[in-house]
C-alpha cells in the first residue's frame, strides 16, 4: 500500500500514521520527524530546517524533495510506504509523481484529515512529544500515564518549539496558502479520501482503514 496522509498542523496525521503503518506493515515516513531527528543530532540539514520550522514556515521544496527521494529508494519501501507531512506544496506533489513514475509506482490513496481551525489550535498547543522516541501525547486528549514521562520508552515528554500558539497560527496560515491546493490536486486524480478528524482517535483510525481498504480491491 502506497499512501499519503495530509491535513492541517495538529489534525492528527502523526497519531494516525503510527497506527496505519502498523496496520498495513509499511514504513512511516514523516518529513517533520526526519528534520527533528537531524536537529537533535546537530546535522547541517537539521540546523537549516530549524530556521524555517521555528518561524512556522516550510523548508524549501528542493531540500525536502531530495530527502524523500533518498528515502523512497530504500529497500523497506518496495512493498509500500506511508508519507506523513509530504507533499505540502504543489511543486512537492509534482516531484513525488515524477519520482514514483521513475520507479514504476503510483499512489494508492491520499488520506485527508479534516479538522476545524479552533480544534487544531487546541490540539497543537496541547501536544507533547517524547524527546527520546518521538511518541505523541496531548495534555488533555491523550496524556501519558505518568506526567512528563513517555509510556513507550520512559523518555522525557516535552513541548515542541513550534507548538507555541503564535507559531501554530502561522503554520495554519501557511497550510491554507500552500498545502490546501493539494486537496484538489489529488481529488482530480481520484486518489483523495477525506476523513472527519474531529472524532476520537480510535474512531478516526477505523474510518481511515474502512476508506483505504485492504488495497486489493
Ligand atoms: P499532526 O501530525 O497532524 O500535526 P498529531 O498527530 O501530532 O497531528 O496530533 C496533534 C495533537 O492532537 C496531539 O497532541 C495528539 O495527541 C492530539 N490528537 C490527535 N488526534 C486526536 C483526536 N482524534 N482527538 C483528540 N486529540 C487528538
Ligand atoms: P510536522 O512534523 O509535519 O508538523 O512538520 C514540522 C515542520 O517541519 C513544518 O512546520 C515545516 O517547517 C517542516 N516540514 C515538514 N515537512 C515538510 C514539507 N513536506 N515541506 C516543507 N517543510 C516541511
Amino acid at each position: 500500500m502506497r499512501l499519503v496522509i495530509m491535513g492541517p498542523p495538529g489534525a492528527g496525521k502523526g497519531t494516525q500514521a503510527v497506527m496505519i503503518a502498523e496496520e498495513y506493515s509499511i514504513p512511516h515516513i514523516s518529513t517533520g520527524d526526519i528534520f527533528r531527528k537531524n536537529l537533535k543530532e546537530g546535522t547541517p540539514l537539521g540546523l537549516k530546517a530549524k530556521e524555517y520550522m521555528d518561524k512556522g514556515l516550510l523548508v524549501p521544496d528542493e531540500v525536502v524533495v531530495e530527502i524523500v527521494k533518498d528515502r523512497l529508494v530504500k529497500d523497506d519501501c518496495k512493498d509500500g510506504f506511508l508519507l506523513d507531512g509530504f507533499p505540502r506544496t504543489v511543486a512537492q506533489a509534482n516531484a513525488l509523481d515524477h519520482v514514483l513514475e521513475d520507479m514504476n509506482m503510483g499512489l494508492d490513496k491520499v488520506i485527508n484529515i479534516d479538522v476545524d481551525k479552533d480544534v487544531l489550535i487546541q490540539r497543537a498547543v496541547g501536544r507533547r512529544v517524547c524527546a527520546g522516541c518521538g511518541a505523541t501525547y496531548h495534555v488533555r486528549f491523550n496524556p501519558s500515564k505518568k506526567v512528563g514521562e513517555c509510556d513507550v520508552c520512559a523518555g522525557k515528554v516535552i513541548q515542541r518549539d513550534d507548538d507555541r500558539e503564535e507559531t501554530v497560527v502561522k503554520r495554519i496560515e501557511v497550510y491554507l496558502e500552500q498545502t490546501l491546493p493539494l486537496i484538489q490536486y489529488y481529488k482530480s486524480r481520484g486518489l483523495l479520501v477525506s476523513i472527519n478528524g474531529e472524532h476520537e482517535i480510535q474512531r478516526v483510525f477505523e474510518d481511515i482503514t474502512r476508506a483505504v481498504g485492504s488495497g486489493s480491491e
